[in-house]
């Protein structure tokens, strides 16, 4: 029996009113907690923001007994807790952070029915142990946060997720709900089969978030890129700036420190004390600019990031959709921008191929890049690619970069077959392999020392491409990577030709590509704000 707020004939509304201070359901909350309440099986497919965790919060308080929620963020389920009990709600956590005593105490509370919520890790929720004390307990629902974390096609995937399959076999009776922020068909299918919750009811809201405004820009120098957009449109806001590595995370925080800016460094490399220091004044201060790996974010919730930025290309569209969405969850206008170019494609792709994992894996990987390549280049509205790729249409927005500035596509087909020829004459006459700078001096005849060594002056393509600047001959080699006509091998970044190479030689293929952005519009779009 629960002990606290809620008696048997308590509604849910009267549970999101008297409990957590709401007036009324958002979306298809209201359908789902009356769905679980009556126990159904449930998986949700909901925006980041959308407010995923009063659909089992709520039942969980409405029906007899504990809710056990299944999570992979140890490192929230305190914070998760504290606010429960800061609304009168009993809830606890089970994970290796605990003590043997204190993991004790959880357990004797929750087999005397004294917890409306237990928060666990799918690790500790698989031990024999734990499975035995929830035999002997009442319970009122398994919730799986993040459950996209079982689909190995996924961006996120986590072995420990496959071992829930379990709670249909053990606890068939209690009811399950599976909810995900991130859900493309592929993942929605696999999160479904592997779960086993084909029979359940399916919920998918509307991934738009309108109030937020899409932008990816040409990377030039990211870091004054990303100081002019900050110094221009979100000055004393709170926001995310996402970098790839440890190293550009520190640099970029030091960088923004000595212009003045508040901001913290985040990332797996610190200690556990630190980083959960650095992550409660992001949550309490106001102003504060969180710089990090995406080792931050999942499940904080502050309600007016302002803005989230992106200084190197995220992996996949699922990844980047989930990191933009923790902007704006307040519904206020918000800057989802991105600065990106040809250095990142070479980069993750050698990643992919460096990184271990299976061919299947590594498939996989690639196919998401791919479609987020596919997004940056793209010349129309971004949030109607995105929620293409989400599987639901919609018209364009009127407030993404590609809506307010409409970018300028061009014939680029003789352009990319001198490109081509140049890489081919190279490898073929001289067995030779050079990354894009060298390759650009040689379309442009510009002479430096490599190419008077090498003599590059003789070759028939020395200077063909004179009539393109640096700048539109980068964006050009960036954009036929992006689409595999080009190839960087190696680890130097040297071009090779790309499978889609033949037809556009042969001249069976025309290519519009976008036109490069002018240097001075690259930090700003005209428009709201
Ligand atoms: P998600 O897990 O889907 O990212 P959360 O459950 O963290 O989203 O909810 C996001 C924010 O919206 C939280 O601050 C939450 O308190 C708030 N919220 C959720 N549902 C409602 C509602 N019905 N009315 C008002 N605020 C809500
Ligand atoms: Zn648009």
């Amino acid at each position: 029996m629960n002990s606290s707020p809620p008696a048997d004939t308590t509604t849910p509304l009267q549970v999101l009113h008297d409990v957590f201070g709401y007036d009324s359901f958002r979306g298809d909350q209201e359908k789902i907690v009356e769905h679980v309440s009556g126990g159904g099986d449930a998986v949700v497919l909901m925006p980041t923001g959308g407010g995923k965790s009063l659909c089992y919060q709520i039942p969980a308080l409405v029906r007899p007994g504990t809710g056990v929620v299944i999570s992979p963020l140890i490192a929230l389920m305190q914070n998760q807790v504290d606010a429960l009990a800061a609304v009168g709600v009993k809830a606890a956590f089970l994970n290796s952070t605990l003590s043997f005593e204190e993991a004790d105490a959880v357990e004797a509370d929750l087999l005397a029915g004294r917890l409306d919520l237990v928060y666990m890790a799918p690790e500790r929720l698989v031990q024999k142990h734990t499975l035995n004390v929830l035999a002997r307990c009442r319970l009122a629902l398994f919730a799986i946060d993040e459950a996209h974390c079982v689909s190995q096609w996924g961006h996120d995937f986590r072995r420990d997720y496959l071992g829930l399959s379990v709670l249909a076999e053990r606890f068939p009776e209690v009811p399950r709900i599976a909810l995900t922020a991130t859900a493309t068909e592929a993942t929605h299918a696999e999160l479904t089969e592997r779960l086993g919750m084909a029979q359940a009811r399916h919920f998918v809201s509307s991934f738009d978030r309108p109030n937020i405004q899409y932008r990816i820009v040409e990377k030039d120098n990211a870091r004054s890129q990303l100081l002019r957009l900050l110094r221009a449109e979100h000055d004393g806001d709170s926001g995310i700036v996402y970098c790839l590595s440890r190293r550009s995370v520190e640099q970029t925080a030091e960088a923004l420190r000595k212009e003045g800016l508040d901001a913290l460094g985040y990332h797996a490399g610190l200690s556990e004390t630190q980083r959960a220091e650095r992550q409660a004044r992001f949550l309490r201060e106001d102003g504060v600019v969180m710089v990090a790996t995406i080792a931050f974010g999942m499940g904080i919730d502050k309600p007016d990031v302002r803005f989230v930025a992106h200084l190197d290309l995220p992996k996949s569209v699922e990844g980047y959709y989930q990191e933009t969405g923790r902007a704006g969850r307040d519904g206020l206008p918000a800057t989802a921008w991105l600065a990106y170019g040809l250095n990142d494609v070479v980069q993750l792709r050698r990643m992919i191929d460096n990184g271990d994992g299976s061919e299947q894996h590594q498939r996989g990987q690639r196919a998401h890049l791919d479609a987020m390549l596919g997004l940056c280049e793209s010349l129309t509205c971004r949030r109607v690619q995105i929620l293409r790729y989400f599987g639901q249409d919609a018209e364009p927005c009127g407030n993404c970069d590609n809506c307010l500035t409409p970018p300028t596509g061009w014939d680029a087909t003789v352009a990319a077959q001198k490109l081509l020829s140049t890489i081919v004459r190279l490898n073929r006459e001289r067995d030779q392999r050079f990354g894009a700078g060298q390759i650009i001096d040689i379309l442009r005849g510009k002479p430096n020392d490599r190419s008077t060594a090498s003599r590059h002056q003789e070759l028939t393509v020395w200077g063909i491409g004179a009539d393109l600047s640096v700048t539109e001959w980068r964006g050009v080699i960036r954009q036929l990577l992006a689409r595999n006509i080009v190839e960087s091998v190696g680890d130097y970044g040297t071009l090779a030709l790309g499978p889609g190479a033949g037809a556009v030689l042969r001249g069976e293929q025309e290519l519009e590509l976008r036109r490069s952005q002018p240097k001075q519009r690259s930090s700003g779009v005209r428009g709201r704000r």
